[in-house]
C-alpha cells in the first residue's frame, strides 16, 4: 500500500491540470451504497427510465416513491476525507476540473469550487418543472412525499417535476458534457477513483483524457475495463489512499 501511495503521489506532484473523474465508490465512505453492490438501497426500487417517466402516471408514482426513499440516505450523508483530499488538491492549485457523475452534492461539501466542478449527472439538491423550469429545493418536496403525495406537481403552474438528477435514458446536460469533454482534452493526469467505468458516456471522459496523452491513474476497490491500459491502478478504498497520497506531496 506504501508503495501503491507513493507512486500516485509521484503522479500528482508534477501535475498542474488534474482532471478527477469520480462515482459511485467515492461517497460510498460517506454511507451512500454504490449501485453494483447488492442489497443496498438502489436494489428495493426498480428503475424508472426517462420515457416511462415523462409518459406514463404509474411510472412517475414509482419514481417518487424510489426517490423518497433514496433520498434521505443521500441527504445524511457528510463528505469523506477522500473529498477534502480532493478539495486541498484544488486548493494547491492543481486541478482543472472534477467531473463526477454522483448526484449528492458531496464534493461542494468538501469545499470543491463551483468553477471547478462538473457534475455529469446533475444533483439531487433541487427539483425543476419540466413545463416552466421553475426550481424548488428538494428538500420541500420531500415534506409533501413524506405526507403522502404520490406525484408532486409545480406549485406554480402544475407541470411536471422532476429532480435535477439524469435519469437513465436521459441525455446528459449538454454544458457539463462540453466542459467534460474541454477538460479531458486539456487536462495533464486524469485520476478516476470510485467508478466502475461502465457507465456510458460519463466513462468516455478517462477514455479522451488518456487518448490525447495524459497520464491516467485509477484507485478503485474492484478492477475496470481501463486498468490495462492505465499507468497507475490502485484496488483499495480511496479513504485510505487519496488523504494519504495528497499528504505525501509535502
Ligand atoms: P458504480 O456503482 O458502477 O461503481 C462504483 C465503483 O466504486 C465500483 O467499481 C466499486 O468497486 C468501487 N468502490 C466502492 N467503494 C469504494 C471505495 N471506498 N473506494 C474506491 N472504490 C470503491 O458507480 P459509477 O461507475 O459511479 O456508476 C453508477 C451510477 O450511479 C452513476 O451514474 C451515478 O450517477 C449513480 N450513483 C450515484 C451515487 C451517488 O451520488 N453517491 C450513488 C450510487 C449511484
Ligand atoms: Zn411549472
Amino acid at each position: 500500500m506504501d508503495d501503491a501511495i507513493r507512486a500516485l503521489a509521484a503522479l500528482l506532484r508534477p501535475a498542474t491540470r488534474i482532471l478527477v473523474f469520480t462515482g459511485a465508490g467515492m461517497s460510498t465512505e460517506s454511507g451512500i451504497p454504490d449501485f453494483r453492490s447488492p442489497g443496498g438501497v438502489w436494489d428495493r426500487y426498480p428503475i424508472v427510465y426517462f420515457d416511462e417517466f415523462l409518459r406514463d402516471e404509474e411510472a412517475r408514482k414509482r419514481y417518487w416513491l424510489r426517490s423518497r426513499e433514496t433520498y434521505p440516505v443521500l441527504a445524511r450523508a457528510e463528505p469523506n476525507p477522500a473529498h477534502y483530499a480532493i478539495a486541498e488538491l484544488e486548493r494547491r492549485g492543481k486541478v482543472l476540473a472534477v467531473v463526477t457523475q454522483n448526484i449528492d452534492g458531496l464534493h461542494a461539501r468538501a469545499g470543491t469550487s463551483p468553477d471547478k466542478l462538473i457534475e455529469l449527472h446533475g444533483n439531487n439538491l433541487h427539483v425543476v418543472c419540466l413545463d416552466c423550469n421553475a426550481r424548488t429545493p428538494r428538500e420541500a418536496i420531500q415534506a409533501e412525499l413524506v405526507a403522502g403525495v404520490e406525484v408532486p406537481r409545480c406549485a406554480r403552474c402544475g407541470g411536471l417535476l422532476k429532480n435535477t438528477t439524469v435519469s437513465f435514458g436521459e441525455p446528459l446536460p449538454a454544458e457539463a458534457l462540453q466542459r467534460a469533454t474541454l477538460a479531458a482534452l486539456t487536462c495533464d493526469l486524469c485520476l478516476v477513483i470510485g467508478s466502475s467505468l461502465v457507465v456510458y458516456p460519463a466513462a468516455d471522459i478517462p477514455v479522451l483524457a488518456a487518448q490525447q496523452g495524459a497520464p491516467l491513474a485509477i484507485v478503485n476497490a474492484t478492477p475496470t475495463p481501463l486498468d490495462a491500459t492505465a499507468d497507475l491502478v490502485v484496488h483499495a478504498r480511496a479513504g485510505a489512499v487519496l488523504p494519504a497520497a495528497v499528504a505525501a506531496l509535502d
